[in-house]
């Protein structure tokens, strides 16, 4: 039993809910780290070894976006992101466990190995991918394929948002402040202080802040925005984080309807650098820091930033904070980049990815 049903029991049988596991995920202390900054109370919340096939923060939204579909019965599931989104690839994998039918509409980004691997994984998982050159081209081809797949299956598919942000995405990391909740009454941390992490597409500050105010954890939620800042930001964020209050409210009325100040969140916008998935001297350093002092991977899209401010804060001089990093990227095996290589084996739209 997930630890949000076992407080809120009506949920159970209101709420749909698929099953992908690896939960709880870790926590851990970071005793490099630690030992670098003199503060013996750093912790990793450690989400990048969650899930069967594919890990990161978008496996607990698909445990609620999947059993929503199921529950309602979709065939076919659509949703966004950019050429090497992790969001696609989670999506693509964990449909293809759940039996349902895959569309992923992707827009450019420049390539890397990251884009590669994820892209491979899509298509490993027999998704169906069309790339777009723009974001606002992928918008109105969106439409049409909506349509197509409707006319062609007499039913339309479940549309999943980037990102997989939506009150129902969102309700994975609600359950995720119970699970740390859980985890800190049983001595396996203490109750930390400040929580970094990413914040995208908002889906995962949203519901934490939820949870953990819920779960009774008085703790602030440190996101650090790494997409523009029309995208994610503090209004937006607690805007989701109340939509989703009201859905869990409204199915569990036991579930209280709760209030969010500047005390339980605060958005960074300092380490963003020049743009979404362009990194940053100060994410990078932090990559290289980490990865020596304590063999954590993490990556310089997402992780690396919210790991760069986490530095700053953690060594800022007097501060004693007990402070939580919570990892939000996949640390499992990578699909490998020399099997299928031969461009002329992949779709046309995909080559230009791996010239
Ligand atoms: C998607 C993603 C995020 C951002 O999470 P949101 O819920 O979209 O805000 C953070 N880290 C990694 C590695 C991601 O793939």
């Amino acid at each position: 039993m997930i630890p949000l049903f076992n407080i809120f029991s009506r949920l159970k049988d209101r709420i749909p809910f698929f099953t992908i596991g690896g939960f709880p995920s870790p926590v851990q202390r970071l005793d490099g780290l630690c030992g670098l900054t003199g503060n013996k109370n750093l912790f990793v919340k450690k989400d990048d070894l969650c899930g069967t096939l594919y890990g990161g923060n978008k496996v607990r939204k698909l445990e609620f976006l999947l059993g929503d579909a199921l529950a309602n019965n979709y065939k076919h599931v659509i949703t966004s992101g950019a050429a090497g989104s992790n969001h696609a690839r989670a999506t693509a994998t964990y449909a293809s466990v759940a039996h349902l039918k895959c569309t992923l509409m992707l827009f450019d980004q420049p390539t890397s190995s990251t884009v590669q691997k994820n892209l491979l994984a899509d298509i490993i998982h027999n998704s169906s991918i069309f790339i777009d050159p723009s974001y606002e081209s992928h918008r109105r081809h969106l439409e049409d394929v909506i349509e197509t797949i409707t006319e062609k299956e007499l039913q339309a598919p479940y549309i999943i948002p980037a990102g997989g942000s939506s009150t129902v995405g969102s309700i994975g990391f609600v359950n995720a402040g119970f699970e740390l909740a859980d985890q800190i009454a049983r001595g396996e941390l203490p109750r930390p202080d400040s929580i970094f992490v990413t914040l995208g597409t908002m889906g995962t500050v949203a519901g934490l802040v939820l949870g953990l105010k819920a779960s009774g954890i008085s703790c602030k939620v440190h996101a650090v925005r790494v997409v523009a800042d029309f995208v994610g930001n503090f209004d937006k964020c607690i805007i989701l984080t109340e939509k989703t209050n009201k859905l869990l409210h409204d199915n569990d009325p036991a579930f209280p309807i709760l209030s969010f100040s500047e005390n339980d969140l605060i958005v960074y916008g300092n380490y963003f650098g020049n743009g979404y998935a362009i990194p940053t001297p100060e994410g990078e350093r932090f990559i290289e820091l980490i990865s020596k002092s304590d063999t954590i991977e993490l990556d310089s899209v997402y992780t690396g930033k919210c790991g760069a401010a986490f530095y700053d804060y953690v060594t800022n001089a007097g501060n004693k904070e007990t402070v939580l990093f919570w990892n939000t990227k996949s640390s499992h095996e990578e699909p490998s980049l020399e099997t299928p290589c031969n461009p002329e084996s992949l779709p046309v739209s995909i080559r230009k990815y791996f010239t």
